[in-house]
C-alpha cells in the first residue's frame, strides 16, 4: 500500500512496520488527550507515563539490574565520546581498545580529557577483526576499559567481551542495542545512539551503573554532567520526547515477539542469509573474519570499484536502497538490523545472485 523499499541504511534505519503504524494511528490525537506527541508537554502527565513505560519497557528486555540508571540524552552518540571520558576519568586515564571508525572517534574524543591507553587495535589488519584482549595490559589505576561492541562502518563485532581485570567496562552498543540478549551487570556503562536499531536519530540511551555517577563534577557545564540527567529523570531541559516515545513503543514490540532472545534468534537466521551467499559468491566478498562478522553490519565488495557503484545502482532501482559502503572504506555494506524482514535479506540475495550470473 505504501510502496516501500527494503532499506539497507545503516542508520536512520527501518522501524517494525507494526510500530510505523501505531504511531500514524496515534499522529493526530494521542490516546484521546487531543494533541500528537509531538505537541504535548514534556512536563504533562501524559508524558510522564510515557517516558515511564519506555524505560520500564526497556529494563524489562534487558532485565536491568536496580542499581544502574536508565538515562536519555541528546546529543547522538558522539556527544559520548566526550561526556564518558568527563565523568568517569578521576585518575585521569583509561584503556581503548581500536576496532574500527567509532572507536578511533571515542579515542580521539577521550584525548582531549585525559590519558588514554590503547591497548590493543586492529589497525594493522585494516580492521576486519578483534583482537585477542584475554590478556591486556591495564594499569592498576585505569578508570575504565572502553569498547566499540559493533563497529558499524567495518561491520566487526566482538564474539565475547574483554578481560577487563577487574576494570569498568563501557561499551558502545549504538548499531547492535537490543539485537541479542545482553548481560548488564558485565558493564559500568552501555550506550546507544538509537537511530540505528532502535528509533528515530537524536538520542542515546545510557545504561549506567550508579556508582559510577559523580555529583562533585560541578565544573563540567551542567549538561554534560550524568547526575543532572540522573537526577531529573532525563528532563532537566525538554527531552527528545519524539525518541522516546517511538523508542517506548519498540521496546513494546520486542516484548511482544518473545524478547531479546526471539530477536537474536531472528537476527541469527537473517544475517546467515546473507553469509551464506557472500561464501558460495564468485564476485562478492565479505571484507571480515569469519569469527568477528557482525549480525547487523556487513561490508562486502566486488574488487572493482567500478562494478561495486554499478551494485548499488541496480540495487537501489531494484528496491533495495542504501548499499554503497560508508564513504572512507568503500564497497558494499548491508545493515540488517532488527526490523529489517528475512524476507527482505532473501530477496536482496537473490538478486545479486542474478547480478552475478550476468556479470560472471
Ligand atoms: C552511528 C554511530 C555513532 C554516532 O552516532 P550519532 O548519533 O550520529 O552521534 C557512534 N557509534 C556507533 C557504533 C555508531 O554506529
Amino acid at each position: 500500500m505504501y510502496d516501500r523499499v527494503f532499506n539497507f541504511s545503516a542508520g536512520p534505519a527501518m522501524m517494525p512496520e507494526p510500530v510505523l503504524e501505531e504511531i500514524r494511528d496515534e499522529m493526530m490525537n494521542y490516546r484521546g488527550s487531543g494533541m500528537c506527541v509531538m505537541e504535548m508537554s514534556h512536563r504533562s502527565a501524559v508524558f510522564q507515563t510515557i517516558v515511564d513505560e519506555a524505560e520500564q519497557d526497556l529494563r524489562d528486555l534487558m532485565g536491568i539490574p536496580d542499581n544502574y540508571r536508565v538515562l536519555f540524552i541528546q546529543g547522538g552518540a558522539t556527544l559520548q565520546f566526550s561526556m564518558i571520558p568527563m565523568n568517569l576519568m578521576k585518575n585521569g586515564r583509561a584503556v581503548y581498545i581500536e576496532t574500527g571508525a567509532w572507536s578511533k572517534k571515542a579515542i580521539a574524543e577521550a584525548k582531549k580529557v585525559g590519558e588514554v591507553i590503547v591497548a590493543a587495535s586492529a589497525k594493522d589488519k585494516n580492521y576486519t577483526y578483534i583482537p585477542d584482549c584475554s590478556d591486556l595490559d591495564i594499569p592498576a589505576d585505569a578508570d575504565y576499559v572502553y569498547i566499540c561492541e559493533n563497529e558499524t562502518i567495518h561491520g566487526v563485532t566482538w564474539p565475547s567481551l574483554p578481560n577487563t581485570k577487574g576494570h569498568t567496562l563501557v561499551s558502545d552498543q549504538s548499531s547492535m542495542f537490543l539485537s541479542k540478549p545482553c548481560s548488564v551487570s558485565d558493564y559500568g556503562m552501555i550506550y546507544a545512539g538509537v537511530q540505528k536499531n532502535v528509533g528515530p536519530a537524536g538520542m542515546v540511551v545510557a545504561i549506567i551503573r550508579e556508582d559510577l555517577i559523580r555529583d562533585d563534577l560541578t565544573n563540567l557545564p551542567v549538561y554534560l554532567q550524568y547526575s543532572t540527567h540522573a537526577g531529573s529523570g532525563s528532563m532537566y531541559n525538554t527531552p527528545n520526547c519524539w525518541a522516546i516515545y517511538c523508542c517506548g513503543k519498540v521496546f513494546k514490540y520486542l516484548k511482544s515477539i518473545g524478547g531479546l532472545e526471539e530477536m537474536h534468534r531472528r537476527n541469527l537466521d537473517k544475517a546467515q542469509v546473507f553469509y551464506d551467499f557472500l561464501d558460495q559468491s564468485q564476485l562478492f566478498t565479505g571484507t571480515v573474519e569469519k569469527d568477528f562478522r557482525s549480525l547487523m553490519n556487513i561490508p562486502f565488495v566486488t574488487g572493482s570499484k567500478e562494478l561495486d557503484a554499478e551494485v548499488v545502482a541496480a540495487t537501489k532501482a531494484a528496491g533495495y536502497d542504501n548499499l554503497k559502503g560508508h564513504k572512507s572504506v568503500g564497497g558494499l555494506r548491508a545493515s540488517v538490523y532488527n526490523a529489517m524482514p528475512k524476507a527482505g535479506v532473501e530477496a536482496l540475495v537473490d538478486f545479486l545472485k542474478k547480478f552475478e550470473a550476468q556479470h560472471g
